[in-house]
């Protein structure tokens, strides 16, 4: 194998999805802390403590308890290096969240033995399904009552509508769990006195199932029902299918508990043998293969300002073939201009290090003088392609906004412009006004936080913000390509007519039923709900 064959077998990248307090900070602390990433679990993030994850950078994020950007976060075990693209929890900002699944090769669903599947883990989970990456799922919080095991693998299926095949299965009986048993070692794992309060690994007590003293450990009821459950996997149970977990359609499924660092450790074994090594991304010149010797990426986050002290942005590049080396000359298809990589940053967190060398499956954070957009691709100029287009979302909310302080309009402009190329709100200029205001567009109300936090964190400005009464936004078109206008179209003035950046027409409106009007009386009009393709 060549160094970069070998590189690549390496290497693990995935996201954590999971519905907010469902265990995904502490999951990942526990992960940092076999990785020797940290050393104390807890120095991340401990809520009571109001102390706050590594990958919690915004000052917002400290003072809402959620994560609102994704941070990435390294690591080295049993041979692995280990990326973990950190997603927000929260279901407003999923916008981010389904770029950062774009830039992964699988994911780790967490669960909460008591809850089942939620809201955000539905929706999450939706995205890695259509790009048919494998899913592992983590059922935690056993240390405390929860839903039958039987209960949970019925409802993934019936929500998710993916079968699951259980790695090991919990003891106990009602919802009172005692440990687990490992399916393909035989081995029972019984929870033991927790002494350092999760801060520390435990050891925990493991013996065969066949060990004649298994039954009276266990408990006559538990060990009895145990194996009655085991029976019934092996014959009424799925088939194992490496094949069917590659293409997202069994997940191996574990149950433990994070917090108590119970199972976590033989999780994190199963996953980096199954899981699988970067892979292969479509093109516009077909499927580029990471063991390809030209190096390819692209940009799938944008974050200005990350230190306010340096008014810096940085793209976040996913490699996706070859070596990259600091210092190298790629070319910027969007751009259609060679750019020399300089400062390559990778990161545990706060902790920034330029790093040198880095392989398909790594992330890396670029300085950005603001010339990369999302979903761009960078390559080399002997091979010149485009990846796939990143999904876009319509946005539902609107806002109209403008600066506090007139005088402070030129950096509120700078301000709002970023935040847009971030991708973190949609900008519009509503048709005949002025430029002392904007028309921002989000997906959920947020965003519209993050925004004024943001502006007046970074920007020094205060702003101004009315909610719109329009939940629907269409980009038009006539048929016969004669200018959409205010004047052209009818019924214009049953929403607001705005241009979006690119000068494109764009109607915003209270509801469906107004767009059939709208569609009615101007019957050689197309809408759309995200930019037409040209
Ligand atoms: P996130 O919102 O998904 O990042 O969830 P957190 O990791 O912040 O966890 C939410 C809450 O659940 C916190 O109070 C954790 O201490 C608690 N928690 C996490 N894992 C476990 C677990 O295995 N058992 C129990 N009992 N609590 C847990």
């Amino acid at each position: 194998m060549s160094e970069l064959q070998t590189e690549i077998q390496k290497r693990r990248t995935f996201a954590i999805i999971s519905h907010p307090d469902a265990g995904k900070t502490t999951l990942t602390e526990k992960l940092l802390l076999y990785g020797g990433a940290i050393h104390l679990a807890g120095s991340i993030k401990s809520r009571k403590t109001q102390r706050h994850a590594v990958s919690d950078w915004m000052e917002i994020e400290k003072q809402r308890g959620i994560s609102v950007t994704s941070s990435v976060l390294q690591f080295d075990y049993a041979g692995c290096r280990i990326n973990i693209l950190d997603t927000p929890g929260h279901q407003d900002f999923s916008e981010d969240t389904y770029r950062t699944l774009m830039a992964v090769d699988s994911a780790v669903m967490i669960i909460d033995v008591a809850k089942g599947v939620e809201a955000q883990t539905k929706k999450l989970f939706k995205v890695c399904k259509q790009r048919h990456i494998p899913i592992f799922t983590f059922v935690n919080k056993l240390d405390r009552f929860g839903k039958a095991p039987l209960e949970l693998m019925e409802e993934i299926e019936d929500v998710l509508g993916i079968r699951s095949y259980p790695m090991n299965w919990p003891i106990g009986t009602d919802g009172h769990y005692k440990g687990i048993y490992h399916r393909e070692t035989e081995k029972v794992e019984l929870f033991s006195e927790d002494t350092s309060h999760g801060q520390e690994e435990r050891e925990s007590v493991i013996f065969d199932l066949k060990d004649p003293k298994a039954k009276e450990i266990i408990g006559d009821t538990d060990y009895q029902a145990l194996l009655d459950d085991i029976d019934l996997l092996d014959v009424a149970g799925e088939q194992w299918s490496m094949d069917k977990v590659n293409k997202g359609e069994l997940t191996p499924m574990f149950f433990g508990s994070a917090m108590t660092n119970f199972g976590v450790r033989g999780f994190l074994e199963e996953y980096l043998r199954l899981a699988p090594a970067p892979q292969p991304r479509m093109s516009s010149d077909g499927l580029i293969s990471p063991d390809d010797e030209k190096f390819s990426g692209f940009i799938f986050k944008i974050q200005a300002n990350m230190n306010p002290a340096h008014h810096d942005r940085l793209s976040f590049i996913r490699i996706c073939s070859g070596k990259f080396e600091r210092g190298m000359s790629v070319y910027h298809m969007q751009g259609g201009k060679a750019v020399k990589l300089s400062q390559p940053q990778q990161f545990l967190a706060q902790d920034r290090q330029i790093i040198d060398t880095a392989y398909p499956g790594d992330i890396v954070g670029l300085f950005d003088p603001g010339i990369f957009g999302i979903g761009d691709t960078l390559c080399m100029p002997s091979h010149k392609f485009k990846f796939a287009d990143f999904p876009v979302f319509p946005p539902e909310r609107f806002a109209r906004v403008s600066a506090k302080d007139t005088m402070k309009r030129k950096q509120f402009v700078k301000g709002i412009m970023q935040l847009t190329q971030e991708g973190a709100v949609q900008l519009f200029q509503q048709a005949g006004a002025g430029m002392e205001s904007y028309i921002v567009g989000t997906v959920g109300q947020l965003q519209f936080d993050v925004l004024e936090y943001r502006l007046k964190s970074e920007y020094n400005t205060e702003i101004v913000m009315n909610m719109q009464p329009f939940e629907v936004a269409r980009w038009l078109r006539f048929k016969d390509n004669r200018p959409v206008t205010p004047e052209s179209l009818r019924g214009a003035d049953r929403g607001m007519f705005v241009y979006d950046m690119k000068d494109r027409p764009v109607l915003l409106v209270n509801n469906e039923w107004a767009l059939g009007w709208i569609q009615d009386n101007n019957p050689d009009l197309e809408m759309f709900p995200v930019p037409p393709e040209k």
